[in-house]
């Protein structure tokens, strides 16, 4: 069986990739920073509904260390690792002009160089099996910057360039390397906004509404399947139509 490590996958995005992995047959590993942020959902128990095996790390891909304990262990329990989604991300907003040193910094560190970190290490062992699938999140804010996320939007659009550079490294390995950028879907990390900001939104978006995050797991999906096994390097907007 195959097996898929998806970061940040206690709730939102990352929970409904998982669910939507688990369906497609994978194994799971499901990943958050602390035991705690599992406690409120049923994640692990709508997983292994599926029919498939799905396992709990606690690690915080910020850290290499930690990382590299976590795909060590997803290596050893499952076997292979077939599919890593890049999806454990933070907001700290702020105008530039008021934002803390800090503030950039734990942006940088949990949205970027996590994906640094994942990459390199399943990456290696992608390598080796010659075959293998990475998605990573994105942002728009990333393609088309968003005040108010110097921070956000830094790491975001980084990602582009490391997603690109991994596709071009390990494409004759067999192994795909894609990006997608969700627009505005209802999550946690959204609900923070206010009515005034999420009404504001709304009217910029084509479809006139937020995402749902099955939206997003539907296209990650797509890029971890067989049929997308020619597309690689890619950054594929989910924004009911934001920009165009
Ligand atoms: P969320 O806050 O609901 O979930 C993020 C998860 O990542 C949480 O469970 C959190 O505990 C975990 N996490 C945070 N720091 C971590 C760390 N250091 N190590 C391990 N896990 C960590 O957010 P979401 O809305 O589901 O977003 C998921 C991804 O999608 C993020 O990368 C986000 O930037 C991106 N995204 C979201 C939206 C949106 O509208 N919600 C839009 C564009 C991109």
């Amino acid at each position: 069986m195959a097996a898929a490590i998806i970061t940040g996958s206690a709730r939102g995005i990352g929970a409904a990739i998982a669910l939507r992995l688990a369906k497609d047959g994978y194994d799971i590993a499901l990943n958050d920073i602390s035991e705690a942020m599992f406690e409120s959902n049923d994640i692990v128990e709508k997983i292994t509904a599926q029919g498939v095996k799905c396992e709990k790390f606690i690690a915080d891909v910020s850290k290499y260390s930690d990382c590299e304990a976590m795909v060590k262990a997803v290596k050893d329990t499952f076997g292979s690792i077939d599919v890593l989604v890049n999806n454990a991300g933070i907001t700290r907003d702020g105008l530039m002009a008021r934002m803390a040193e800090e503030q950039y910094d734990l942006v940088i560190s949990v949205n970027q160089k996590s994906v640094f970190n994942m990459m390199k290490l399943v990456g290696n062992v992608m390598m080796r099996q010659r075959s293998g699938r990475i998605v990573n999140l994105s942002s728009v804010a990333g393609v088309y910057g968003n005040p108010g996320q110097i921070n956000y939007s830094a790491s975001k659009a980084a990602i582009i360039g490391m997603t690109k550079t991994v596709a071009k490294e390990l494409g004759s390995r067999g192994v795909t390397c894609n990006a997608v950028a969700p627009g505005f879907i209802k999550t946690p990390m959204t609900d923070k906004l206010t009515d005034e900001q999420k009404k504001a939104m709304i009217d910029l978006i084509a479809m006139k509404r937020y995402g749902e995050v099955e939206e997003i797991a539907g296209v990650v999906s797509f890029l971890a399947s067989k049929d997308a096994s020619y597309v690689t390097g890619q950054v594929i907007e989910i924004s009911g139509g934001l920009m165009m």
